[in-house]
């Protein structure tokens, strides 16, 4: 019987990321679960993230050692890999911070105010989704002038206060106003 050894990983840094080798090493291993994997992995990209490939799939090195570092092979839809220091080439461990994807969203839209001009295309985008999940009670009452009323400082008790309308149909009203900043960002 023979056995098929892994050898020595050979990892090409082609899209210069700021990463830790010998931990990616580890974790590429790791995640690959006992298969082996071909000796030279190439860091590419996918998006904005440099990424390696296991088979067809992608999977951005910042979420890989995140998730080596947790030892999961997966988190739930409800969490993402935070850059730290907000610099998407760097990996290393200490830039990797598990967050809640609701609090991630809202710390990297902290203080943002949204412009007349991509106030239209959020409303586009907004109008292009209607009938899938939302279905507002209140459909003059858009989730951008929510979003920055909240951002200007109002609470959200207020704000349902000034419209009349039910406190949580203006938190939604918030949270999708956050989803459409963050398809519009193509942010993880
Ligand atoms: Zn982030």
């Amino acid at each position: 019987m023979t056995l098929k050894t892994q050898r020595d990983i050979k990892i090409i840094n082609s899209a210069n990321a700021i990463v830790d080798i010998e931990l990616l090493k580890k974790a590429m291993l790791w995640y690959a679960n006992g298969k082996p994997i071909t000796s030279i992995k190439k860091i590419g990209f996918n998006g904005m993230y440099p990424c390696v490939s296991f088979g067809r799939k992608k999977l951005p090195i910042h979420k890989l050692i995140g998730l080596y570092l947790l030892g999961k092979r997966s988190v739930s839809s409800e969490y993402v890999f935070h850059h730290v220091n907000h610099n998407k080439m760097d990996a290393r461990a200490s830039n990797i911070k598990l967050m809640n994807k609701h609090d991630h969203l809202s710390m990297h839209n902290k203080g943002r105010i949204v412009t007349e001009k991509m106030r239209e295309r959020l409303l586009e985008m907004n109008h292009a989704r209607k009938g899938k999940r939302f279905k507002y009670k209140h459909p003059e009452i858009k989730p951008i002038d929510v979003y920055n009323m909240v951002q200007s400082g109002k609470s959200i008790t207020s704000i349902a206060k000034f419209y009349g309308i039910r406190w949580n149909c203006i938190r939604h009203r918030y949270e999708d106003a956050i989803e459409l900043l963050n398809k519009f960002d193509k942010e993880v």
